[in-house]
């Protein structure tokens, strides 16, 4: 660690030597000696849900109702962090940007409300059972305590890229998003699961709702290592593409689980249990 060290000119003034000075944090070689061999989790009780937009919030009562009832009964049991996707009306806003030509930090900026809105609908359904919507600020550090308190955090999906959202690799449309923030999120806290509530019971070779695609002829992903799915290369995926690199790259995270909670909303339990109830994509 630095060291305090005093000049040897008559004015002694004070520095600190630490290794990083004079690097430009650049070098691989360098950055390498940066890695630590066990990285502190801040939440490592903590399961991180994400609710899907399109997948199930879209879809109303019919598919929210029996999901919010079973977070309910196991809120007291489990530590969760709620997130919400966008869906639908953030895919309107980005279809209207992209006609109008505006680039991806743009559209990001013009989508970003709508997880937001999924977040407060998610709130107030919970409200009486103590869910409560909190930012990505200050409170990040209070998950546990909301939790042993008998809180149900419930937060927005969407990174803050916004205008600084990355330029997509394909098209306009901003490649971070909600599946990508929970990602991140449940990483950075340590969490202890990080669970993506579909419509789908997992990874297909591609979109099962493809014309075309009967899911009886697709083959089905029930676990996968991350390497051997980026090699493969499908065209479609189930969680946003930018997860792969992620998840190699994570230093807490080991995996993530991917459950069709639509159908089957007691599949949350299996999956809060540890269960491998849908695909399983893993370092
Ligand atoms: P969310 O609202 O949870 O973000 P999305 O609709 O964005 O969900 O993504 C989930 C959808 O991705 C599934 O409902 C499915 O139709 C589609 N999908 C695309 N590619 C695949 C694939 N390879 N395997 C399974 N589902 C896929
Ligand atoms: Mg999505």
């Amino acid at each position: 660690m630095g060291n305090l060290i005093k000049e040897k000119d008559d004015k002694g003034r004070l520095h600190i030597d630490t290794p990083l000075m004079g690097e430009s944090l650049v070098s691989k070689k360098f950055l390498k000696t940066t890695d630590s061999t066990e990285y502190f989790r801040m939440h490592p009780d903590i399961n991180v849900l994400k609710i899907g937009g399109q997948s199930i919030m879209d879809r109303g009562a019919k598919a929210l109702l029996p999901i919010v009832d079973e977070l309910i009964k196991l809120k007291d049991e489990y530590k969760l962090l709620l997130m919400t996707g966008g869906g639908t009306r953030a895919r309107h806003v980005y279809n209207i940007g992209v006609d109008l030509g505006m680039p991806t930090g743009v559209l990001s900026k013009l989508g970003d409300k709508v997880s937001w809105q999924n977040a407060e609908m998610l709130a107030v359904l919970l409200a009486k059972h103590g869910g409560v919507k909190i930012g990505h600020g200050d409170n990040m550090e209070q998950l546990t305590m909301f939790c042993k308190e008998g809180y149900l955090p419930i937060t927005t999906g969407i990174p803050p890229y916004g205008f600084f959202e990355h330029p997509a690799e394909f098209g306009s449309i901003p490649p971070h998003r909600t599946d990508c923030g929970a990602f991140l999120l449940a990483e950075n806290i340590g969490a202890k699961s990080l669970i993506y509530l579909k419509d789908e019971k997992g990874l297909f070779a591609d979109d099962p709702k493809k014309a075309g695609n009967k899911t009886g002829d697709l083959k089905f992903y029930d676990k996968i290592s991350v390497d051997e799915l980026i090699k493969l290369d499908l065209d479609d995926l189930i969680i946003e593409r930018p997860i792969l690199r992620m998840l190699q790259h994570s230093k807490c995270l080991k995996q993530l689980q991917i459950i069709d909670a639509l159908n089957h909303p007691e599949l949350i339990r299996d999956a809060l249990n540890g269960k491998h109830v849908g695909t399983i994509i893993h370092k």
